[in-house]
């Protein structure tokens, strides 16, 4: 688009999470001025975990000029590693795919996505996020979109860019009614401080522990926090959004598991776990109208088990500022954004289905990438 045109382009934005607040980020840097995030939250609390941030996108943080703050609070990370569960045989040890392929090393950045959405949504004038705002519906007019939020407030954009997540509203609304996929497991969440990790920090790169009747435990180290990640995936057919757990139940899913990541089920604040039921979407035909595109979970929620959810978030963010900043209009761009995109997430959705089995692991990263 015309640089000027791009300029002025009125860009609304639903949901601040990775995806959303990344796009925000890549579409000013690629010349858009006129972008505005709603999202639901009334404020922006430090709430979720530690996730993975690939070299692929750590190299669109240098890109879009956001690299110094996104380092002051990750931990660098150069490897994977997976073991059986009771810690005693490595399975796998990977370099990161990619760490070298660009001009200095990027290292895959272990970051708490509290800290992410601070360094994102800060990089952005104040007037442009727009707190308390819940979507309610969206009508799509052709070449414009119009918004409606909880709070009685009424926008309308030239582009709409639904990163509202797995439940999205504006997918349901506009390209797919088929809701989330159940995928029969459990994630259980917490950060802990590193003093009461019974020592499962030692340097700064994730461990797996795969256990037998797909239990998985996983350590992400947050060290420039002071804190752990600690996560455990578990099989259950129980499908309640956010299931009740106990210290105990943790307990008797970590049997034969490393005596230390048993010591911390058995001695963490159950009140502080996240426990969610998981679930994914199947793979939707089409993420765009004229004036409205789908990114991030709201286009391809995918499993956890590949770690490529938010990173994909990061990547179709920079993939729809460069269609945008390529195509003659905003239409075209859309297309181009999907044809790109899609392919990769595609595969992604599929490759995050397939879990991890402790007897069978020939490589941590399945997905080639
Ligand atoms: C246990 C677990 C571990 C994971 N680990 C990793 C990992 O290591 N690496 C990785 O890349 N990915 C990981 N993921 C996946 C990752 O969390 C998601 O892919 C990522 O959060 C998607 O980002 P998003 O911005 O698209 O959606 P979300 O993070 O869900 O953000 C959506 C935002 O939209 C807002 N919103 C929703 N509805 C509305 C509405 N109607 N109006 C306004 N705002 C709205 C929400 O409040 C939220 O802020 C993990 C997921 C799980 C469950």
């Amino acid at each position: 688009m015309k640089t000027e045109e791009l300029r002025t382009l009125r860009i609304a934005i639903v949901g601040g999470g990775y995806g959303g607040a990344a796009a925000a980020v890549a579409l000013r840097h690629a010349g858009a001025q006129n972008v505005h995030v709603y999202e639901q939250a009334a404020a922006l609390a430090p709430i979720g975990a530690g996730i993975g941030i690939r070299p692929p996108a750590v190299e669109l943080f240098r890109t879009w000029g956001i690299w110094d703050e996104i380092a002051k609070v990750s931990g660098a990370s150069d490897h994977l590693e997976i073991l059986t569960a009771d810690g005693t045989m490595v399975l796998a040890q990977e370099e990161w795919p990619g760490l070298n392929d660009y001009a200095q090393p990027n290292h895959n950045r272990i970051i708490h996505r509290g800290d992410f959405i601070d360094v994102l949504l800060g990089a952005l004038p104040a007037d442009s996020v727009h707190l308390g705002h819940r979507l309610e519906s969206i009508v799509d007019d052709g070449a414009t979109a119009t918004l409606r939020f909880a709070n009685g407030e009424v926008v309308e954009a030239d582009l709409v860019i639904a990163a509202d997540g797995i439940r999205s509203v504006v997918r349901h609304a506009l390209f797919s009614q088929k809701p989330p996929v159940f995928a029969h497991e459990h994630a259980y969440r917490i950060v802990v401080p590193i003093d009461q990790s019974h020592g499962l920090v030692s340097d700064a790169n994730p461990r797996f522990y795969i256990g037998r009747d797909g239990v998985i435990a996983y350590n992400l180290p947050l060290a420039y926090r002071g804190e752990l990640s600690y996560d455990i995936t578990a099989p259950s057919d129980d499908d309640t959004w956010a299931p009740e757990i106990s210290n105990d139940y943790l307990v008797s899913l970590l049997d034969g598991f490393d005596e230390r990541i048993v010591a911390v089920a058995r001695e963490l604040d159950i009140d502080q776990v996240t426990s969610r039921s998981v679930y994914d979407i199947d793979a939707v035909d089409t993420w765009h109208t004229d004036s409205v595109a789908l990114l991030g979970d709201a286009a391809h929620a995918m499993l956890h088990h590949q770690g490529w959810g938010a990173n994909s978030a990061i990547l179709d963010a920079e993939g729809l500022a460069t269609a945008l900043v390529a195509a003659d209009t905003v239409s075209e761009a859309l297309a181009a954004y999907q044809a790109v995109r899609k392919p990769m997430t595609d595969h992604l959705q599929a490759i995050s289905r397939q879990g991890w089995n402790g007897e069978q692991v020939e490589s941590a990263f399945p997905a080639n990438a």
